[in-house]
């Protein structure tokens, strides 16, 4: 492997000679120097590449050097007079390695909309942008791992096929292998019985009950992996398929869980700051104003703590006119929860206990019985960015709470065997990691922050 681009324009020029590959990005001619600059992903630098025209293998060589051709270079790294870049390569010989041609590849050198590189995703991440996400997006990744791993965490692969559906939400993909043009039938419905699994099966919506299973014997663990859901809601903000973080961790009340959330965010915030700076600098000049700062801001704060009760009690008494008036019992709407961070907390703000009729059976009852040990994380620019919560961790009372939610506590024998068999408090939350990428490089949509978006009637690539 020879050296990446991003080593090679930050270092010293050098007394032997080196040899760099990559893209190229622009090209100029003279009359007898061609220059131009290539560029590997390594970084958004490029490097700028002279080589005199001397012979006419040389002439016939860069003539056929285009914006997107891929070539090898070989010269010696020298200082560059240009005030853009400390060092340039001085070229003594360029071999072409797969030519581009200039009449049909379709990223010129100019501003394409994000739209058009959705169009062209095998393409895009030659451009500034689109590498920089990627870049974050695996710092990001590599920073989730390493919090979790550093504090014991154990990593757990949950299944992507399932045959219960976490929340009831019924947004599922179903999984079969029934002939699809003659599906065997019995009373009206189709038979799951001859399906594949014997029954009804789909694409995992949430790890969390398999998570669950897993912290109450290895105490703390958690998943990070695809999640499927097919909702037909064609927002900037929803994949059909995108990637969850939901850790689990048993002797732990909301509190615990509180405090989980708050130092996960800022550690995955901060390694993005540090490690991606540049990459960082683009976000916050072209795409989101003030980014870094706001980030900083998060990773510098205190998060406060407030209960739904009171969240409801300070919007009402704000004053402020919202499309959807707040009264107890709402889910807070996006206005509500940017309203709370941003004007009434002036930073991140986790609310908790939350009606029991608008948050999922699992989450643990109150003494009160109206609301449930949930906690949103609210974050400015953005409103809801995590959500998690207490487990029920009563059995007789969890039951309860699957038959009120219409479910059959029999399809949740197992998740009940937990209540059953060595029950201990227990919380967790869920990120949604595509939405977590969308915060920190202010993307505003979610199909340009995953290589290859599944969306409602698109699936290409
Ligand atoms: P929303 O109200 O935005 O649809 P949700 O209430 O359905 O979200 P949860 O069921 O709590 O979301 O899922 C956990 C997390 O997964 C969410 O906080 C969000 O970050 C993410 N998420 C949910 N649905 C999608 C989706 N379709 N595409 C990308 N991320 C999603
Ligand atoms: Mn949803």
């Amino acid at each position: 492997m020879g050296k990446r681009i991003r080593e090679l324009v930050d270092s010293d020029p050098q007394e032997h000679t080196i040899t760099a590959e990559g893209w190229v990005r622009t090209k100029r001619d003279s009359k007898h120097f061609c220059f131009f600059e290539i560029n590997d992903g390594s970084s958004l630098k490029s490097l700028q590449v002279i080589i005199d025209k001397t012979t006419d293998e040389i002439k016939h060589t860069v003539q056929q050097i285009t914006t997107g051709s891929s070539v090898i270079c070989t010269g010696m790294l020298a200082e560059s007079p240009g005030k853009n870049q400390r060092v340039e390569l001085k070229a003594d010989s360029v071999e072409l390695i797969g030519p581009a041609p200039a009449d049909t590849y379709p990223l010129q050198k100019k501003r394409h909309s994000f739209e058009f590189l959705r169009e062209i995703a095998h393409l895009r991440p030659r451009t500034n942008t689109i590498s920089a996400v990627a870049r974050v997006r695996s710092t990001m990744s590599m920073a989730v791992h390493r919090f979790f791993h550093e504090r014991g965490f154990c990593y757990i692969h949950t299944p992507i096929i399932t045959t219960s559906d976490c929340e009831g939400a019924g947004e599922m993909f179903r999984v079969t292998t029934l002939p699809m043009d003659k599906i065997p039938m019995q009373d009206g419905s189709p038979d799951y019985s001859r399906d594949f699994f014997g029954k009804t099966a789909g694409l995992t919506v949430s790890g969390q009950l398999e998570a669950e299973t897993y912290a109450l014997a290895l105490k703390n663990v958690y998943t990070f992996g695809p999640t499927f859901r097919a909702e037909n809601s064609n927002t900037s903000r929803h994949l059909a398929e995108f990637w969850m973080i939901e850790p689990e961790m048993a002797f732990c009340t909301l509190e615990g869980n509180m405090a989980a959330a708050e130092e996960f965010l800022k550690y995955v915030f901060a390694a993005v700051l540090e490690e991606c700076a540049e990459d960082m600098e683009l976000f916050n000049r072209w795409i989101q104003p003030g980014i870094i700062e706001s980030l900083q801001g998060v990773v510098g704060s205190s998060f406060t703590h407030m209960p739904y009760t009171d969240a409801v009690q300070e919007l009402e008494r704000s004053g402020a006119s919202f499309e959807y008036p707040v009264s107890w019992g709402m889910d807070l709407q996006s206005e509500h929860e940017k309203y709370l961070t941003e004007e009434i907390c002036r930073g991140p703000v986790i609310v908790t206990d939350y009606p029991r009729e608008i948050k999922a059976f699992y989450m643990k009852l109150n003494d009160d019985e109206r609301t449930v040990r949930a906690m949103d994380v609210l974050v400015p620019r953005l409103g809801e960015i995590i959500g998690g919560s207490e487990r029920e961790d009563r059995h007789d009372l969890l039951v309860k709470r699957i038959r009120e939610s219409g479910l059959d506590p029999q399809d949740y024998w197992w998740y009940l065997d937990l209540r059953r068999y060595g029950s201990v408090p227990h919380s967790g939350f869920g990120l949604g990691f595509e939405r977590a990428i969308q915060y920190v490089t202010g993307m505003q949509n979610i199909r340009d922050v995953i290589p290859f978006p599944r969306t409602v009637g698109s699936a290409e690539f």
